[in-house]
């Protein structure tokens, strides 16, 4: 997986492709899936919501720019497989999921797996999370209508947001770094996710 998928597109941070070796993408699929964990799709992970596909994943967290010393916000926890990943790359990992179950199963695994730099609420991650802010990258994993401007304003100086913003079949991936002089938007490219429910994603829950 690491070497056909994310290497060979690109990836090359030593220390981002170190934590996907090292994380077991299997124990964050159910029982029936995990012959299929390392392939290169997205998987059903109950509730209507997917665990994204590797590479996509990869692409995501290396446009956070990681060196081990951050403070990060994770929005839409899932299975948790990316907030494992974070946790190798970061400091201190703060992760908000609005449906309890997966919120639940993601916190027993983190636990078992033994991540305590990792915090996990139940709610609506558009909110942020105001109370420990500002982060040093926040990473949305669900397509919101446009940028929350709630997000941007919990950024650190220098501090990265990733999120996927389009219609709900198809996004653009956007990185937004707070600079001195304001925010630099950067378009990195087109991608599918799930919907980013909620006060500042969309209303509705089709
Ligand atoms: N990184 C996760 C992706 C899961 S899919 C993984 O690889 O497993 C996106 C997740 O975002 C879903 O679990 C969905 O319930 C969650 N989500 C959607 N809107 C949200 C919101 N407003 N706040 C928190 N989580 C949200």
């Amino acid at each position: 997986m690491v070497k056909d998928q994310i290497e060979a597109r690109g990836i090359h941070d030593p220390r981002l492709l170190e934590a996907f070796r090292k994380v077991p993408r299997h124990l964050f699929v159910e029982e029936a899936l995990q012959n299929q964990a390392y392939e290169d799709y997205p998987l059903p992970i109950g509730d209507g919501q997917t665990i994204s596909q590797p590479y996509m994943v990869a692409l995501m967290i290396d446009a956070l720019q990681l060196t081990g010393k951050e403070k990060i916000l994770e929005i839409g926890t899932g299975s948790g497989y990316q907030t494992a990943l974070l946790a190798e790359l970061g400091e201190e990992i703060y992760s908000i999921e609005r449906i309890p179950s997966l919120a639940h199963r993601a916190i027993t695994i983190l636990n078992r797996m033994g991540y305590y730099n990792v915090t996990v609420k139940i709610g609506d991650g558009t909110f942020g999370w105001p109370e420990k802010a500002p982060f040093d990258a926040i990473i949305v994993s669900a397509g919101a209508p446009d940028i929350p401007e709630i997000l941007k304003g919990q950024l650190a100086e220098g501090g990265r947001l990733v999120i996927p913003v389009g219609n709900s079949s198809v996004q653009n991936l956007f990185r937004v770094t707070r600079t001195p002089e304001g925010f630099k938007t950067e378009n990195l490219g087109a991608c599918t996710f799930v919907k980013l429910i909620g006060r500042y994603g969309w209303r509705n829950h089709a």
